[in-house]
């Protein structure tokens, strides 16, 4: 190369370096990048996260096949049974869906589940009486109370005994409700990304039949409500409530280009879906790997749409 070549290249290179320099700059004047951006992370301890601290090891379902003053269940009757054995199956379909996503990040995962009544250790009937116990579900959700299903656990069911005897590191109790007769019934959760959460089990309020799509929950959102138990924040809507990492409206428009494959996406995100009950038609994808703990470094958009970073990530 002779001198004259080489001055030119670095001429071209500085050049370069300062359009791209005053570029930078001048975006984050007009603050559409911020190059002082520090991460947010939750301000609660690890420790402080309930039994769901983290999906890995061993983890038992507790079914409660639970009756209140609207909805009774009856497994005298064959229809009850029925939606009995099909509640545990889709439960059962759900995890081995799981198990098989988890191996994708080398996460070795077991569930200890009841298949049908006989299981004296995770299978429970209760009948709250005349309580009318999902009257208001979405106050219920909204302050993330389940008095009730709370106090039958403490009262009737052995906590410690699951974790010492089977050997746990998880404990989560999906209340069954049949739903049939509510006009508006709904799954849910209790899980919030930045509060402490005491109890040492976890919870997820199931409808036998879903209101909302007017036909029987599916695997899928019996899973996807599990996942919220564990950290993993909705991809199809905003966290309006603060229950979320702050998720936002620009990152749902990203989800719903980027992650529509994803189980937190796909339930709520894609109107038109079809349903299955033998199979979740559905993935894991990074940035729900990453709310789980099963990948450290946070995928690109969560700094990107200034998320809260995971739970998991400094432990
Ligand atoms: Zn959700």
């Amino acid at each position: 190369m002779t001198k004259k070549k080489i001055i030119t290249v670095i001429i071209l290179v500085a050049v370069i370096v300062a359009v791209i320099t005053g570029l930078i700059i001048e975006l984050d004047y007009f603050d559409v990048i911020d190059l002082d951006y520090k991460p947010k992370y939750p301000g609660v301890a690890y420790e402080d996260l309930g039994s769901a601290k983290k999906l890995e090891g061993k983890t038992a379902l507790v079914t409660v096949f639970a009756s209140d003053g609207y909805d009774k269940w009856d497994f005298t009757q064959p229809e009850d049974k029925r939606k009995r054995e099909e509640l545990l199956r889709y439960l059962s379909v759900g995890t081995d869906w799981l198990i098989e996503q988890g191996k994708k990040y080398r996460v070795e995962l077991e569930f200890v589940q009841p298949f049908d009544e006989n299981d004296n250790v995770l299978y429970y009937e209760h009948d709250f009486g005349d309580i009318i116990v999902n009257d208001d579900y979405m106050s219920r959700f909204m302050n993330k109370e389940a008095d009730y299903e709370w106090d039958f656990i403490d009262s009737y069911v052995n906590n410690d005994a699951i974790y010492k005897e089977l050997g746990c590191q998880n404990v989560v109790y999906y209340f069954f409700y049949d739903g049939g007769t509510l006009p508006n019934t709904f799954i849910y959760e209790l899980n919030v990304y930045n509060k402490p959460f005491e109890r040492p089990y976890e919870l997820v309020v199931s409808p036998y039949w879903y209101s909302g799509k007017n036909q029987p929950i599916s695997p899928d959102m019996l899973i996807h409500e599990l996942l919220h138990d564990f950290g993993a924040p909705d991809l199809y809507a905003p966290d309006n409530h603060d229950f979320l990492y702050h998720t936002t409206s620009d990152f749902v428009d990203f989800c719903s280009v980027f992650h529509t494959t994803d189980i937190m996406y796909t339930t709520g995100g894609n109107v038109n879906r079809q349903f299955y009950w033998d199979r979740v038609d559905a993935e894991i994808t990074d940035i729900t790997a990453y709310y789980l703990g099963w990948i450290n470094h946070p995928p690109l958009e969560v700094d990107f749409f200034r998320l809260v970073r995971s739970q998991h990530e400094k432990h």
